[in-house]
């Protein structure tokens, strides 16, 4: 048993270990969401992201940013096979390049663009919902990967004699690795998307004020 407290903030529980400044809970949070005081982004939570950012490719159907940046994500999976299949090298880059190898498999491009580019739509209309640069990416890569069903597996439970699903938790580090990877193949990008969107608004708003404005000069 050991006498330090956890260093978050006003938690209170005793540390975890010798070797951990956080208790349990906090110790896990990071783990898995890459920051103490992170929550996980819920799907719905992302869906108004991914409507606007499926609005913006509706109406540039023939633009050839998209096929471009399939062409990018190709090329990572192609880095990410290549990773994997060596057996010399990092361990963390060749756990993200499995993910990322894994993911391939289930998903299309089309799927993994959207949802990182409605990732940073979020982060740009509430960054103060990711508790760091960390934090947000591994959310990132959560959400990715939360669009394959590889990591969710069956454990058979021996009390009840059923099936259940169990889910497979990324490596912290891969996570990293992989949001990291997907932030600078296609972050700037969501930012140019973002403020498309604010643009758009701003001038919604003025023709809004305009016909207001109009309206109360007619005689
Ligand atoms: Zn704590």
């Amino acid at each position: 048993m050991t006498a330090r407290l956890c260093a978050v903030f006003h938690c209170g529980s005793p540390a975890a270990s010798d070797y951990s400044p956080y208790c349990r809970r906090h110790k896990s949070t990071l783990r898995r969401h890459g920051a103490t005081g992170q929550r996980g982004i819920a799907k719905a939570e992302l869906a108004p992201y991914l409507a606007r950012v499926e609005a913006r490719i509706a109406k540039n159907p023939d633009s050839e940013a998209w096929s471009l940046m399939e062409g990018t994500w190709t090329t990572i999976i192609a880095e990410a096979n290549a990773t994997a299949n060596r057996r010399v090298g990092n361990r963390y880059e060749r756990s993200a390049a499995n993910e990322i190898a894994a993911i391939a498999l289930d998903c299309t491009p089309g799927e993994v663009i959207r949802t990182v580019l409605a990732m940073v739509l979020f982060w740009h209309d509430q960054p103060r919902r990711f508790a760091s640069d960390e934090a947000l990416r591994v959310q990132i890569a959560r959400r990715v990967r939360a669009l394959s069903q590889r990591h969710v597996g069956l454990r058979y439970d021996h009390r009840t004699g059923q099936q259940v699903r169990v889910y497979r938790e990324m490596t912290p580090k891969a996570a990293g690795i992989l949001g990291r990877k997907l932030m600078i193949a296609f972050g700037a990008i969501g930012l140019h998307l973002a403020a498309l969107d604010d643009r758009d608004r701003k001038a919604a708003q003025e023709a809004k004020q305009r016909l207001a404005t109009a309206i109360s000069q007619l005689s």
